[in-house]
């Protein structure tokens, strides 16, 4: 019997290992192939992508596709974002470990993650409940302690813990919420997906110099919509 229980117990062990080396497989071909390929550099972003489990921010039914190449469903009409898209708004912030940024739209919690591995603290808002709680829980799990998770709407930003060094709006807004321009340091990056919902999108890069705002659009994208409370 004892023996039985053993073999069971060094099955599942090894079942594991293995399932732990198709996802790091899959996961360096995700780097490589969708990431690297497409010129992100930054060696930062890259070992970030490297390190966080993707498929521990994915429902548990699209488990085997968490590592592919496009957004995935995460329940309540809500997406986590394709790698490629993570890694561009990533990179382009230009993340350093000193820096505080703020993001709007956690969902998942998995652009959350990716900045935790290089910067110094991350705020994140989510303005559905369950979400937020869901996220939440699951980066304390991971063992994250410079994510502070809120819900709200994130419209208003996060008044006490700023300026930012950056913003990351991870939902498509009509126009840009003039309290995330107020609340960006000077020399500070936000990056933004700007225009109608369900239609194309522009990600507008919005750079603060002087207290003066330049804003450049970067490529076409779709996301989901950036709801108000
Ligand atoms: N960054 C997420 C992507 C989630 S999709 C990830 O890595 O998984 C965008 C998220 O923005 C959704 O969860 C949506 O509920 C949220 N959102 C939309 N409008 C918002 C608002 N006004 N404030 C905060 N979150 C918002």
């Amino acid at each position: 019997m004892t023996r039985f229980f053993l073999i069971l117990i060094l099955l599942t062990f090894s079942n594991f290992l293995v399932a732990q080396d198709v996802f790091e497989k899959a996961r360096t071909s995700m780097v490589n192939g969708q990431i690297k390929s497409r010129g992100i550099k930054d060696e930062n972003t890259l070992k970030a992508f490297m390190n966080v489990e993707r498929h521990k921010f994915v429902p548990d039914r699209l488990i085997n596709s968490s590592y592919s190449d496009r957004p995935l469903p995460i329940g309540y009409g809500q997406t986590i974002s394709q790698p490629y898209i993570v890694a561009y708004m990533t990179e382009i912030i230009q993340p350093k470990p000193t820096d505080k940024v703020l993001e709007i739209g956690t969902g998942s919690g998995y652009q959350a993650a990716i900045l935790a591995e290089i910067i110094e603290q991350v705020y994140t808002i989510e303005i559905i409940p369950q979400l937020a709680e869901s996220a939440g829980d699951l980066l304390k799990e991971l063992g994250y302690k410079n994510i502070s998770v809120k819900q709200g709407d994130g419209y208003f930003g996060w008044e006490e813990h700023a300026p930012f060094d950056a913003i990351i709006v991870t939902a498509a807004a009509e126009h840009i919420p003039p309290p995330l321009i107020e609340q960006l340091k000077d020399g500070g990056k936000m990056i933004i997906p700007v225009g109608s919902p369900f239609l194309t999108q522009q990600l507008m890069l919005v750079e603060k110099d002087n207290e003066k705002i330049k804003t450049k659009s970067m490529m076409p994208v779709r996301f989901v919509p950036f709801t108000r409370e």
